[in-house]
């Protein structure tokens, strides 16, 4: 495969298409090597364009023939697209071309997974299907044939005729092509159904191979959970017959939400108590909210271009972040999204990889699905509700749903509805979507004659292309605790607005103790030199859950810190602090084993680079296992109590009471494992009759060096499920102890299991490797040259997940020299890989800065 020559597209050179397109006719004639695709659309001027060039893209495919109202022409066909005079008036395009969906391993465009048609069009797909402006902003009605030797045969829409070996689809609802989805195969459906509040009977399936039927008993609840809380959330409904989800082994992403036919990686919906844990349930639930979520802010709701990839998918994020809040616990919700935002985003925002929310150029959009556009996208829309309040927040959503439906959008519709329905100036909001990289808020306090005063300031530090920061509005919740733990002041809003402010609170009796930036209410890295006995005060009583648990990870961290770099041993406020959370038992069990958790390695190193030092991987990696050892002394005497309140009566439930106790349990007894040598880890491994079970037991084995007859036996008992095994490979990769893990990752991609090209396992292994940190940075750079080696394999057979994994070398300008040679020879070396996809070459170059 040759990629064309890298250009970089601005948002600012947007102009509308030439034509707007009423109707597009779509045949399919499915054949492994050579399927034909008819095409029969109805083009017309657009009124709104000044250029009226005739281009439609088009990659991989070849042309048979086109007509222009019936009349055969001859298109100047390049390599990703054409051109042809077309009359100014409306007119009928129509072409027939081939395609090879068994040669497709870039797994876009229509390509096959174990003998089944799907398709990935998001976000430039569908141009490797037929000629078509392949385009958000292009939006049309699709009716589409399928002729097919295969019992199943779906497409968008509704089902509106079928017969044998054929069926038609007929979706009534404007979408752009990246929202087209088709899928043929031997296939069974776990049915379900939903009357929508209005009365419509919808039909639901979940299509899987056969084999699979009983693990879709879940993602079927979890979709009709789905559609009922954005019936009373959001009061949006569901506009289609028919709702089918199917689930395809191989896929780059987790999910993707085409019009009425959602396609999910089978690892984002396929879930049973034996092969899947708690947390897969658990997102499960939330990737199946967030893809039917996308019908109204994603599918009714378009983006103008990919520059405002944000408006669908931040907005999305957030709403399914809600949604699992009123699912589950809040607090617990919350805390995940910040250790998730911190692991994966502020790497991103600190580092080479930078980039607002909103991008203003790119060559390869399909790098742009990051962490950044996701996470702090939604962060972004969480600030703006807490600014306007719950009940702007609603009034602005329904106008926005009202005043856009059937649009393609910017960033400016979506803050106009706020600044209409509130009064409210949102310019200097329009940062968020603008600057990169993450604030920093520093706070200085002050007390005299009954009077506290916060001095909060604000800076960003120069990233990519961005040297000159403006001040953001910062939302930073307090709420003020007195001396015998009470609060003196619920939680207030402060509007951080300037570089400087002053913030005043009259008339205490003492002087309190702030608890800062309440359930992170805005993503920055708040900077605050506190002593570790007010941190262990907040950790005693803060009445905000998220800073309770804040100031526990803050005292954590701290005592690292100053393991690593003065030798200290562990902080005692930390432990006794620790000690008397775990013991109350009137806390959640899963808040519980959240307070038991670390900053990851990883952190780590980002924080002593913020420092001015620089990381070791291996002193960060004894730090860690010291402390945890130190832990298990200290709460010796509790284990057993923990253990038995983790204890869960009756059938096993994914839901978050029974999660939140087998979370308190794991975290309780990778402590034991320190302490009894994994006697009692053997034992749980083996009773399990659950996947969360048998994988931490599974996991406190493999950390204390031990386990090697279970990780057989758990290879022999599930050799057979592609899902399960590639935990098999993840667990191993990720927790083998630094020196062993280069060999033991090079070994385990010389395993016959190791089906590099799906990239479900090429993540588990590879992506697992590069979770290890102190692995991963061994000083011998073997870990980085087995990574370059397999991302220089699988570049040319899928772009898209080479691209991503790439990001594993971002951080690389934290460690010392002799790290950084060895990295920036291997970028250096896949960098000089002749033929190079357009995806790798650019994040090669952004993460090599150059
Ligand atoms: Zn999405």
């Amino acid at each position: 495969m040759r990629d064309a020559t890298p250009t970089t597209i601005y948002l600012s050179d947007y102009t509308p298409f030439g034509f707007l397109v009423d109707s597009v006719h779509l045949t399919f004639d499915l054949s492994e090597h050579a399927t034909r695709v008819t095409s029969r659309i109805a083009f017309r001027p657009n009124p709104q364009a000044t250029d009226k060039t005739f281009f439609l893209h088009g990659e991989n495919i070849k042309l048979i023939h086109a007509l222009i109202d019936g009349a055969p022409v001859t298109p100047a066909v390049k390599e990703n697209g054409l051109t042809a005079s077309v009359p100014n008036a409306p007119f009928i395009w129509e072409a027939e071309v081939e395609i090879d969906p068994g040669n497709n391993t870039a797994l876009e465009g229509l390509y096959m997974s174990n003998g089944m048609y799907c398709t990935q069009c998001e976000a430039e797909g569908f141009r490797k299907i037929t000629y078509y402006p392949d385009r958000p902003d292009v939006m049309s009605t699709f009716t589409v044939r399928i002729n097919g030797d295969l019992p199943v045969l779906l497409s968008n829409g509704n089902p509106t005729a079928k017969g044998d070996g054929w069926a038609e689809w007929t979706d009534p609802w404007p979408k752009p092509a990246y929202l087209f989805a088709l899928v043929a195969g031997e296939l069974i459906a776990h049915p379900g159904q939903f009357t929508t509040r209005s009365g419509r009977d919808v039909e639901l399936n979940l299509w899987v191979r056969p084999g699979d039927e009983g693990k879709c008993a879940f993602g079927m609840e979890a979709l009709k959970r789905s559609i009922k809380w954005d019936e009373d959330v959001y009061g949006r409904e569901y506009d289609l017959d028919v709702f089918n989800i199917v689930a395809v082994d191989d896929f780059n992403m987790g999910a993707m939400e085409n019009k009425g036919l959602n396609i999910f990686n089978s690892s984002a919906v396929l879930a049973s108590p034996e092969t899947s844990t708690d947390a897969n349930f658990e997102r499960i639930e939330a990737i199946i909210a967030h893809e039917y979520f996308h019908n109204w802010t994603g599918n009714r709701i378009t983006c103008r271009d990919w520059f405002q990839l944000c408006l669908k998918e931040g907005l999305t994020v957030f709403r399914d972040a809600q949604f699992t809040s009123d699912m589950r616990s809040a607090p617990v919700k919350r805390i995940h999204d910040v250790i998730d935002l911190r692991a994966r985003q502020f790497p991103e925002d600190n580092g080479p990889l930078s980039h607002p929310v909103r991008p203003e150029s790119f060559q390869e959009i399909n790098n742009f699905y990051t962490a950044t556009v996701y996470e702090k996208g939604a962060e972004v829309i969480g600030m703006l509700k807490t600014l306007v309040g719950d009940e702007a927040y609603s009034k602005a959503l329904d106008l926005y749903f009202e005043r856009h439906d059937g649009q393609a959008c910017t960033i400016e519709n979506w803050l106009k509805v706020f600044e209409d329905t509130t009064g409210r100036d949102l310019t200097q909001f329009k940062r968020w979507y603008s600057q990169s990289g993450t604030p920093r808020v520093t706070v200085e306090d002050d007390w005299a004659d009954g009077i506290y005063t916060l001095t909060l300031s604000q800076s960003t530090p120069p990233t990519p292309g961005q040297t000159d920061k403006q001040p953001q509005v910062i939302p930073v919740a307090v709420g003020l605790l007195g001396p015998n733990g009470d609060e003196v002041r619920g939680t207030e809003v402060l509007e951080l607005t300037g570089e400087r402010q002053r913030f005043s609170f009259e008339d205490l009796a003492a002087k309190p103790v702030p608890s800062i930036l309440r359930g992170f209410s805005a993503p920055v890295i708040l900077e605050h030199n506190r002593s570790n006995t007010e941190r262990a005060f907040l950790l005693a009583h803060d009445t905000d859950p998220f800073n309770r648990w804040e100031a526990g990870r803050a005292l954590a961290q701290n005592t690292l810190l100053r393991m690593i770099t003065q030798d200290e041993a562990p902080d005692a406020q930390y432990l006794d602090g620790l000690l008397a959370v775990l013991r109350d038992a009137d806390l959640d069990p899963a808040y519980r084993a959240l307070m038991l958790g670390l900053p990851t390695q990883s952190e780590l190193a980002a924080a002593l680079h913020e420092q001015g030092e620089t990381p070791d991987p291996m002193a960060i990696w004894r730090a860690v296992e010291t402390l945890r050892q130190a832990t298990a002394q200290h709460m010796q005497d509790l284990l057993p109590r923990l253990q038995s309140e983790a204890l869960v009566d009756g059938p096993y439930s994914p839901d978050a009471e029974q999660a939140g106790k087998r979370a308190l349990g794991s975290a309780a007894l990778a402590l034991t494992t320190r302490l009894d040598g994994g006697a009692m880890a053997a034992e749980v491994y083996a009773k399990a009759d659950n996947m969360t079970l048998q994988l931490s037991a599974l996991s406190c084995l493999l950390r204390a060096g031990k386990g090697q007859a279970e990780l057989a036996a758990f290879y022999d008992q599930w050799h057979h499920d592609r899902l399960v095994l590639d935990k098999w490979f993840g667990l191993q990769a990720s927790l083998a102890a630094p020196d062993d893990a280069p060999r033991i990752a090079r070994a385990l991609t010389e395993h016959p299991d190791f089906n590099w090209k799906n990239p479900n396992r090429f993540r588990a292994l590879l992506g697992g490797l590069a979770m290890n940190h102190a692995g991963f940075h061994h000083a011998s750079g073997q870990s980085y040259a087995l990574l370059a080696d397999w991302l220089i394999r699988l570049d040319p057979v899928n772009p898209q997940t080479t691209a991503r994994m790439c990001t594993a070398f971002q951080i690389w300008k934290r460690y010392d020299a002799d790290r950084q040679d060895l990295i920036r020879a291997q970028l250096t070396r896949v960098a000089e890989t002749p033929n190079l996809s357009r995806d790798t070459t650019e994040m090669v170059s952004r993460i090599l800065g150059t």
